[in-house]
């Protein structure tokens, strides 16, 4: 079997996701037969380097032996049990974990990120209405941010393409000004623009607060955005102001959690804890579905009660899968013995530098923040995305524009050759498709 045989049978029974399926007349599929480290290896004998992580979500390559190893073992002990009414070592362990990794405890599990910030929403609305503040029932999020595409995720997501056709569908969600320093006034700096965008916040906040539940957010990095990245100061601001008017904070780190932005999670740049984190993508190392809500003991503490409904009876068929728990204490187990943290920032700047030859292109807002770089493409042609997309795939990479940005998140584990040929092969295409 060859690419075209597999793309054949994969379009005619698969729907694929993202995806305008008659597009694929035009923009062929890619099948995947195995991949090791950063490389992807189709049927035909072509490799790509896998520059955003599978849709960010591998962290230690693919095929990575040690995750190989532990799913092994895990396989011949317990695949799966139901998490009500019983619990397994990989689900607990992996839960203390999270709680020493994050401050927050009370790990609930779902599968994908979207489902995370479906637990969140309706934890904060629950615990409000716990408390006695029913009317609290109303969530503030940022202009371009995306927090998943089911129908609640979806209310707090800003992103148009995604949302308008589905409006009617959705509850009103409320969207303040990103504090993206692209966004920033001539003049002025980011740190400056972000505090602005604060003063909006509170605006809003002290006016609304008795309807607010909650005010979630991505911290630092707003990726569909198109990895928009902001100062920790609006971080430490929303967080201040959260407390002042009794709006709880959701930091949504499905993307930017287990080492994206350089720390373990962006909300330690700003020496904030959140009321609720999501996690997700990363979190098994890019192997399994795997998401996880944290949150206060307080909040906690208001669903613990004899009564039933005051209770937080949500629930997920794979809630804390028992493989999937295992692949991601593999990948926290990386974390410590490769001291990952601090390699990455010998990867960091091994990569800022590749990059320079991009400063004497037609590229603007050319910016880093730990494992993840992106910039716009100025004058881009009307198909940017998916042209740079095909002649990227032509020069043996796998790099997905979004609008006029091109990024990268690559797995943590690309050598220096191999972000040196990134990096070169970046520039080739570019010209290719600016030339
Ligand atoms: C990917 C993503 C989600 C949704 O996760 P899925 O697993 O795709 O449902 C939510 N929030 C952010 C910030 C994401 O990047």
């Amino acid at each position: 079997m060859n690419n075209e045989s597999w793309r054949n049978r994969s379009s005619a029974a698969v729907w694929h996701p993202c995806t305008q399926m008659k597009s694929l007349e035009n923009l062929p599929l890619v099948p995947i037969a195995r991949a090791e480290g950063v490389w992807l290896h189709d049927f035909d004998g072509n490799r790509y380097l896998d520059a955003v992580s599978s849709w960010w979500v591998n962290l230690f390559g693919h095929g990575n032996p040690r995750i190989n190893a532990a799913l092994r073992d895990q396989l011949n002990k317990l695949e799966h049990v139901m998490l009500a009414g019983f619990t397994h070592e990989p689900v607990v362990e992996l839960s203390e974990k999270l709680g020493v990794l994050t401050g927050l405890g009370h790990a609930f599990y779902g599968s994908d990120g979207a489902s995370a910030t479906e637990i969140a929403l309706k934890m904060s609305f629950h615990y409000w209405r716990n408390t006695g503040k029913p009317q609290k029932s109303c969530f503030v999020s940022l202009n371009n941010s995306y927090h998943g595409e089911t129908v609640g995720a979806l209310s707090v997501t800003d992103v148009a393409l995604f949302k308008d056709t589905y409006a009617p569908l959705l509850r009103q969600s409320v969207q303040m000004p990103s504090p993206d320093w692209r966004l920033a006034e001539e003049g002025e700096s980011a740190e400056e623009y972000a505090l602005r965008c604060a003063e909006a916040l509170d605006g809003y906040l002290v006016g609304h607060h008795g309807e607010i539940a909650a005010l979630i957010l991505e911290p630092l990095v707003q990726g569909a955005a198109g990895m928009a990245m902001y100062h920790p100061a609006y971080l430490k601001q929303a967080r201040a102001l959260c407390d002042r008017y009794a709006v709880h904070l959701i930091a949504d780190e499905i993307a930017v959690g287990f080492g994206r932005t350089g720390t373990m999670f962006a909300c330690e740049q700003a020496g904030i804890r959140p009321d609720f984190i999501c996690v997700s993508k990363g979190i098994t190392g890019g192997y399994l579905p795997l998401s996880a809500v944290l949150t206060t003991d307080t909040v906690y503490q208001a669903f613990y009660d004899d009564s039933v409904t005051r209770g937080f009876l949500h629930s997920h068929s794979y809630t804390g899968n028992a493989l999937a728990c295992r692949a991601a204490l593999a990948t926290l187990a990386i974390f410590e013995e490769d001291d990952i943290l601090n390699a990455n920032r010998g990867r960091q700047a091994k990569m800022n530098a590749a990059l320079q030859p991009l400063c004497d292109m037609p590229v603007a807002h050319l910016r880093n923040t730990g494992m993840i770089w992106a910039f716009d493409v100025v004058d881009a042609p009307a198909d940017f995305p998916h042209r740079f997309y095909q002649e990227a795939l032509a020069h043996g990479l796998l790099l997905r524009p979004i609008g006029n940005t091109v990024y990268f998140m690559p797995p943590y584990v690309i050598s220096d050759d191999e972000i040196a040929w990134l990096a070169c092969q970046t520039i080739a295409v570019l010209r290719k498709v600016m030339g």
